[in-house]
């Protein structure tokens, strides 16, 4: 009640959440204290949870950002809802998100973009803006995102925040809608690494009804939070730290690993050489993927119908051009494109090789370092309307986050101190397949 009733007061200002159902969030609130007089409480029991409204959700509007599913209420859970349920945590809410997952500053979405709450003029960065901006503002204690090339670091990044994308596999995709399919993950975003630990705890594992989730043995996440670092080998890319990199985010990242090396960490530069080429293989890979994906949104089955139309394909036309927005669009574009006859090889072939390379130049970092550390975002929350109209400015926002989804590797933003206008600034933690407890141990210990 007390997270809803702030949600009430400051929601307006920030529109963090697309749908607020106090209803059905008090009733899963006595879910919960059945579950404990039940005396199967669990560590997060009766603790709320905001989720990306990416995420299917039994009875709840599930609208993924966009006017095509602006009426859709899903009729059942995604996998991560479900476990979450299990776990006896309340949903307080759906949450605000660019369209479809495309974008990094929330202004994409039909909803309405979504302001930082460290300053209403700015950006929370994006996609998974709202699910940022409702931890940042304490209008909820945890939250569920997606990352595809960034969306759930690069906002952690702009709003002060710690999310944490896992391995490739880790999450079940199962009831997410799907936007790029081998690069999609879900993870947590909260407050701190001891919390994101706990949330990963109910989040991973094996689901059949996820063809690429990994079938592993259950972990716990938070194993490690208190193991010392001495001995730790952070790896710096020469990449990361060039021109690109600047003022005062440089300065944060910088104090940082000073701040490692107190704590008994060494640090050694290595090499990620393609990584340079990450965005444009990026953009390759990602919208031939979301081309396809996005196909399903016909306006036969489900989601938006345009009410005035001719014949079946003029119905499918309209549907589309009015139920999706301009961004959605220049993806489909240009993965039709890239997927069609003659330009495969040139492009489709091209960026996938690029993928395999950028894999294999982690690998070759993690024969000298236990994690890879860099900034998350080459900038702070940037105004409201300052790259809307520059799709390529808007790209390189991910440029240190992208890398990380095409290798298929887990990765962490945490707040690292702010820049000279009291903005917050994230630095990045990239662990090794399945090194998620310890990032988590490495950002723990500096928190
Ligand atoms: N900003 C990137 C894009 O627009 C990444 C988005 C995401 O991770 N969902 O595609």
């Amino acid at each position: 009640q007390d997270y809803l009733g702030r949600i009430a007061a400051h929601n307006p200002d920030i529109n963090a959440f697309i749908t607020v159902d106090p209803d059905r969030t008090l009733a899963d609130a006595r879910a919960a204290d059945a579950l404990r007089a039940a005396g199967n409480a669990g560590p997060l029991t009766g603790v709320p949870i905001a989720h990306k409204d990416i995420f299917c959700a039994e009875g709840w509007l599930t609208t993924c950002g966009s006017k095509m599913l602006a009426n859709f209420v899903s009729p059942y859970d995604a996998h991560v809802i479900s476990q979450f349920k299990a776990a006896g945590m309340p949903t307080l809410g759906k949450t605000n998100m660019d369209e479809f997952a495309m974008g990094s500053s929330n202004e994409t979405s039909y909803f309405g973009p979504v302001k930082n709450p460290w300053d209403t003029a700015r950006v929370p960065g994006g996609s998974s803006g709202g699910s940022a901006a409702c931890v940042a503002a304490g209008l909820a204690p945890a939250a569920t995102g997606t990352d595809t090339g960034g969306s759930i670091r690069q906002p952690a990044a702009l709003c002060g925040i710690t999310g944490l994308k896992p391995t490739y596999g880790v999450v079940s995709r199962y009831g997410m809608i799907a936007f790029a399919s081998s690069l999609d993950q879900g993870g947590p975003m909260a407050r701190t690494a001891e919390d994101c630990a706990l949330l990963l705890n109910v989040m991973a594992g094996f689901d059949r009804r996820d063809s690429t989730s990994l079938e592993r043995d259950k972990e716990d996440y938070g194993r490690d939070l208190a193991k010392p670092l001495a001995g730790l080998r952070i790896g710096l890319p020469r990449e990361f730290f060039g021109a690109g990199l600047t003022g005062d985010t440089a300065k944060a990242v910088q104090a940082a690993i000073e701040q490692f090396r107190t704590l008994g960490a060494t640090t050694v530069e290595v090499s990620l050489p393609n990584s340079g080429l990450s965005v444009a293989a990026y953009y390759v890979i990602a919208p031939a993927e979301a081309s396809s994906n996005l196909s399903r949104f016909d306006g036969v089955r489900y989601g938006y119908r345009t009410p005035d139309y001719g014949d079946l394909t003029d119905m499918y036309e309209k549907s589309r051009a009015e139920g999706f927005g301009a961004e959605v669009k220049r993806r489909i574009l240009i993965g039709t494109y890239v997927l069609s006859h003659g330009y495969y090889d040139a492009y489709y072939i091209q960026a996938q090789k690029l993928r395999r390379l950028i894999a294999q130049d982690f690998a070759e970092a993690y024969r000298q370092c236990d994690v890879i550390l860099g900034p998350t975002a080459p900038t702070t929350a940037f105004k409201l309307g300052e790259k809307a109209d520059d799709p390529v400015q808007m790209y390189l926002s991910d440029i240190y986050t992208i890398a990380v989804n095409l290798a298929g590797l887990p990765g962490m933003s945490l707040p690292c101190g702010f820049d000279s206008q009291g903005l917050p600034i994230g630095m990045q933690l990239i662990g090794d397949y399945f090194a998620e407890a310890r990032m988590l141990n490495v950002a723990h210990q500096y928190q």
